[in-house]
């Protein structure tokens, strides 16, 4: 039972150096999966910056057993220390260098939180980041005390042929008993979250990269052997990665060494550990026959991500966890720089924007708001958000495009060189910026302190005699919790004036000498601010925000033919998907609207000449043509009703859907044909937005299926030779009452039964499908074998997909669909707290809904408070009841 909250928040505040600093760092495992015992010597002095000399030395632990204890080889008797269920406390250590031995067990077998040392598959691994090293012996484990660390590993030999850390392998011999060794030397000082070890019996595939300065580093991807054969892509993308961040940024890699291993049970997608990045197998392995065009877009992204923290994150790293920003905005950004350099720049953004909206508006916009930086934390698991990710990334992005490429570029190098080797804060990181571009960067800070989405009301007027368009822009950041009063942030506003030619009008602002021609930036700095465009003789339509180039939300009341009209011809890509998104959403909206208030959803008519013109002149780009003819997701809708009525909103949705699909059917099949056939499969642009194209047209058919269709499907779905086209006929038989449904599942499974990572996109499709009966057909997929609770991908395969990305069946009337999350949310909090607390979140949106699903989703927040124990159960719970929470 939880009283309140029993456990105090952390703040940004109350951060206070280190007593105490680490050189070095000699941990000897006895690895065993029953039992591992850690030998940890550690090389301590008293931190000549710390606040008060002769403070206690404070070690963190968490569920160790503590076997020996010495300082300077004397050992501490139990009087001399103190020690609970968090902490280690030494009162009194010598004020000059000292060596402590600590020696623990851990029990990795029954760790089923995966943080610190657990199993996996029969290997042996870590997840450290952000506070599970302290789960594998006392230390001062946070991101501030850096060291070098040697780490020897002791195991069975025929049970762990493969031993593994950070760093460069040193030494290795033969021990007693058919046990052996390996030493690991990591040469780079790091903090504790970026130790990794892995023991097993792997396969390892290798690759070899030269610098630019000429240096070698071997690359190796450790998989089980039957995975051998999916190694390729990650590692073409590793080296992808690694060019690009040399020609980009300027940065080498430092190592002779580079180490990806691929795990079942992981928590998040994958982690950078120095030298030897752990992945969620999800993220890493890939064959054209069983991972899809959006696994390949991923592993590209995720392989990025983690080799582009080796400098900001790793050489570079946060001094504390409210920076976490500072490592994952920085490196989301260029992961998404590195995306779009791979592939098209419009649609990685649109992608990008989408990920935004999707997550982090609602998060922004809800009782779980908190800023880039937040300010205080009970469990810091529960702040790797969208905000300090997606949002993260938004606030560089601004930063980058506010200094241009260059001069962000020199801010960057200014900051690895002052801070190489360093703990520091996002200030650090904008300092640098300014210093390197002799700018005051002050109000920009902001971003980082406020949460919200700002809202920007743009209001327009022409004046054809005058030749004038002025533009009044206002914006406002809506209270969140614990910020009732927003200040005004600068937001740089990239617009246009489309002619009724297509093409972009001269941009002068009154009082220029000059036009600008194409895009321009309006940096907004106040409340409102109004701008007067001279010189114009027609006329024009404004095109704002293009590339989405603040993470804002723009209120201007376009007229449907305006947005066709921007839809058809505006210069920039992202915002010619926009109006398109923009139309089909005021549409969709007044729809929902109706069905509300007792009318019928019908196929509005704007929309169906929007399509029709897109399906006889699709945009050349292929991707961007397959994202112009998705309808906005009933999610993101959703957070434009003023009271969210789930099923207005899918009646509406699948009105249109199938008023589409069935009124363009000619255009469909021409689209299907034109681009279904791209020859042997390859992940290359062209041919992954043909692809999608192709099946974005199937997915229409499939939603008024004929015979023609189903046949059609069932086709493709025999004969695909690549689990892109297979998965897209899989998914549209799965959410169709058609005779092939059950037959197509069954057939899948069959064939990909012994495969975890393709039997997770079944489970996951057929949770996600809006057909009735969804929480029956959860329950039934969570008692097939393929099921399991323990393992991080399949619940988020069926519970993820059913909460966050089925809101027909999720939302049902009679609050079936919540009480079985809450129920697997408390079988979960015991084994897992971090994946529990994240299953919480779609209730925490309770408020923003039509009454009875508010009653029925706080009814099962109540329950949540009152049965889960862990912290981070109970924080998301508090934070969703807002006041309510604490009585
Ligand atoms: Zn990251």
């Amino acid at each position: 039972m939880r009283e309140g909250s029993p456990h105090a928040p952390v703040r940004l505040t109350d951060y206070q150096p280190p007593a105490y600093l680490l050189d070095t760092v000699d941990l000897h495992f006895q690895l065993d999966p029953g039992r591992t015992r850690v030998r940890s010597q550690l090389a301590l002095r008293p931190n000549p910056a710390a606040e008060e000399a002769g403070a206690p030395l404070v070690l963190h632990g968490r569920e160790l057993e503590l076997l020996r204890l010495e300082l300077d080889g004397e050992a501490l008797t139990r009087a001399t220390y103190s020690v609970d269920a968090e902490r280690l406390i030494i009162p009194e250590v010598p004020d000059r260098p000292f060596t402590l031995t600590v020696e623990t067990a851990t029990r990795p077998e029954a760790n089923t939180a995966l943080e610190g040392l657990y199993t996996s598959g029969g290997k042996l691994c870590t997840q450290c980041e952000p506070e599970g090293f302290r789960r594998i012996t006392y230390f001062p484990d946070r991101p501030d005390v850096l060291a070098c660390y040697t780490v020897t590993l002791e195991a069975e030999r025929e049970e762990y042929p493969v031993l593994l850390a950070n760093g460069n392998r040193v030494a290795a011999g033969e021990g007693e008993e058919g046990r052996h060794w390996v030493r690991w030397e990591d040469p780079f000082p790091k903090p504790s979250y970026l130790f990794a070890l892995v023991a097993g019996d792997l396969t390892c595939c290798t690759d070899r990269f030269t610098t630019a300065s000429g240096r070698e580093v071997d690359l190796h991807l450790y998989t089980e052997a039957h995975n051998a054969d999916r190694a390729d892509h990650a590692l073409t993308s590793l080296k992808q990665a690694m060019r690009w961040d040399e020609e980009t940024y300027g940065r080498e890699y430092d190592l002779d060494l580079y180490q990806i291993v691929a795990v079942d049970d992981f928590n998040m997608g994958a982690m950078e550990n120095k030298g030897l990045n752990l992945f969620n197998s999800q993220f890493v392995l890939a064959r054209p026959d069983t991972a899809t065009d959006a696994d390949y877009a991923n592993i590209q992204a995720v392989v990025g991500h983690e080799y582009f923290h080796n400098w900001t994150g790793n050489r570079i790293t946060c001094r504390d966890w409210f920076q976490l920003s500072l490592k994952e905005g920085l490196t989301v950004f260029r992961e998404q720089q590195f995306s779009a350099a791979m592939g098209s720049e419009a649609v990685a953004r649109i992608d990008s924007v989408d990920r935004l909206r999707g997550a982090q508006f609602p998060e922004d916009a809800g009782p779980t708001a908190h800023p880039v930086r937040p300010s205080e934390y009970v469990e810091i698991n529960n702040f790797y958000t969208p905000t300090v990710y997606e949002k993260g990334a938004e606030v560089v992005r601004m930063l980058h495009n506010a200094l241009g490429p260059e001069g962000f570029r020199a801010g960057c190098d200014r900051y690895f060189e002052r801070f190489d080797g360093r703990a520091v804060t996002v200030e650090d990181f904008i300092t640098a910026l300014e210093e390197a571009n002799d700018r005051d960067l002050r109000q920009f800070r902001r971003w980082y302190t406020q949460a919200g989405t700002p809202q920007l009301e743009v209001r327009s007027s022409f004046d054809a005699e005058a030749g004038t368009f002025d533009l009044c822009v206002r914006q406002h950041t809506p209270a969140t919790p614990d910020q009732p009063h927003k200040e005004p942030v600068p937001i740089p506003l990239a617009m246009g004036l489309v002619g009724a030619d297509g093409a972009d009008l001269p941009l002068q602002l009154e009082g220029e000498s000059e036009a600008v021609h194409g895009t321009r930036v309006l940096l907004l700095h106040y409340e409102e601010e109004r701008f007067r465009f001279t010189g114009l003789t027609e006329e024009p339509i404004p095109s704002l925000l293009r590339g989405f180039s603040a993470p804002v939300e723009v209120d201007y009341p376009y007229r449907d033919a305006e947005l066709a009209h921007l839809a058809g011809h505006d210069g920039d890509l992202f915002n010619r998907w926009e109006a398109g998104q923009r139309l089909a959403r005021t549409h969709l909206l007044a729809q929902a609207e109706a069905v509300g208030s007792g009318g019928e959803a019908v196929l509005p008519d704007p929309l169906r000449a929007a399509f029709t013109r897109l399906l006889e002149a699709p945009p050349a780009d292929a991707a961007l043509a397959a994202r112009a003819l998705m309808l906005p997701d009933e999610g993101q809708l959703a957070e434009y009703m003023e009271t969210i009525d789930p099923d207005a909103l899918h009646a509406a949705r699948e009105a249109a859907r199938t008023g589409l699909a069935r009124e363009l059917r000619d255009g469909w099949w021409a689209l299907r044909d034109r681009f279904r056939d791209t020859g042997p499969y390859r992940f290359e642009p062209e041919a992954v937005g043909q692809r999608a194209l192709a099946n974005t047209a199937l997915a229409y058919l499939m939603a008024e299926p004929d015979e023609a269709a189903r046949a059609a499907c069932m086709e493709q779905f025999r004969q695909a030779d690549n689990m892109t086209d297979q998965l897209a006929a899989l998914r549209a038989l799965a959410a169709a009452d058609v005779p092939e449904r059950p037959e197509a599942l069954d057939a899948f499974y069959e064939r990909w039964q012994d495969d975890p990572l393709v039997v997770d996109k079944w489970l996951a499709i057929q949770a996600a499908s809006p057909l009735p009966g969804g929480v029956e057909r959860v329950q039934a997929l969570m008692d097939h074998p393929a099921f399991s609770l323990t393992n991080p991908n399949k619940v988020r395969a069926v519970i993820g997909a059913f909460a966050m990305r089925n809101p027909a069946q999720f939302h049902r009337p009679d609050g079936a669909g919540y009480r079985l999350l809450a129920d697997v949310v408390l079988e979960l909090d015991g084994r897992n707290p971090q994946i529990a607390a994240r299953l919480v979140k779609p209730l925490t949106r309770w408020r923003r809904f039509v009454p009875e699903r508010e009653a029925a989703m706080h009814a099962e927040l109540e329950r949540l408070r009152e049965r889960a124990g862990s912290p981070d159960v109970g924080e998301m719970v508090d934070r969703a009841l807002g006041d309510e929470g604490e009585a």
